[in-house]
């Protein structure tokens, strides 16, 4: 059975001491609230990975934001997959729309960050979702064909058992503007054929794949209850403990 995931993104909030702290009341708030086959990850700047690692249980994990595709080497100011692994994360965010549009990060680049971050023993939660123009023009199934194909279809089925896919649209992105549950429901299950088209519909099956975009907790139980929405990527929402552990025990 696919996991249930309620994965918090913190993107760049919170001083050194605020990410530890934020990080502690949520391992102590979630302890009795995650349910068997649910997965806490909180991904967090990378100064606080170190410390988080060290706090977190078998209930939350952790996981970087991006990382560099190359090894190691001369690349100032980057992080490599190795360097996050060593601090105990888990996952690795890639492909995230505020990546792909001022960072330029391509469909080709995000390939190899996916090989690399597999290649280290961590799992991409990898973002896909189409601009507002892209849904307005109804081309938001082929966006998002696309970047399935470019960024993780390369992969073998059992490289690809251990990515988790995020559908975020960017027009919902810190806008407050949420996709209705039938919007949302409705590329999900469009995601899970096209993982069954170029897989196999057991592969589909066990592809945990969340909705992210001003999810909270007033709309997240109405957007996990769809039958192929598996949880959230949570970002304004997650930096509130209660909030956070609000949408986490939607599972329970
Ligand atoms: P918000 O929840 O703030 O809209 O952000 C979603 C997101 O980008 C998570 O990766």
């Amino acid at each position: 059975m696919r996991k249930n995931i309620v994965a918090g993104n913190w993107k760049m909030n919170l001083d050194y001491e605020q990410g530890v702290s934020l990080f502690s009341e949520i391992v102590n708030m979630v302890k009795d609230e995650v349910v068997g086959n649910q997965e806490v990850i909180v991904c967090s700047p990378a100064i606080h990975l170190y410390s988080i690692g060290k706090l977190a249980t078998g209930k939350v994990s952790t996981g970087a934001q991006n990382i560099h595709q190359a090894e190691s080497g001369a690349y100032t100011g980057e992080i490599s997959a190795a360097q996050v692994k060593s601090v105990g994360a888990e996952y690795v965010i890639l492909g995230h729309s505020e990546r792909r549009a001022y960072f330029g990060e391509t469909d080709a680049l995000l390939a190899e960050k996916v090989n690399t971050t597999l290649k280290h023993g961590l799992k991409p939660i990898f973002c896909i979702g189409e601009t507002k123009e892209e849904r307005e023009e109804g081309r938001f199934f082929d966006v998002i064909k696309e970047q399935l194909e470019k960024g993780v279809f390369h992969l073998s089925a059992e490289e690809f058992a251990s990515v988790v896919l995020a559908y975020e649209p960017v027009w919902a992105i810190g806008t407050g503007l949420t996709a209705t549950p039938e919007q949302a429901q409705e590329v999900h299950a469009f995601i899970r054929q096209s993982i069954a088209a170029k897989y196999s519909a057991e592969t589909a099956e066990n592809t945990t794949i969340l909705y992210g975009g001003s999810c909270n907790p007033k709309n997240a139980d109405e957007l996990f209850s769809q039958a192929d929405i598996d949880g959230g990527l949570i970002g304004g929402a997650s930096l509130k403990s209660r909030d956070f552990l609000d949408i986490v025990k939607v599972f329970n």
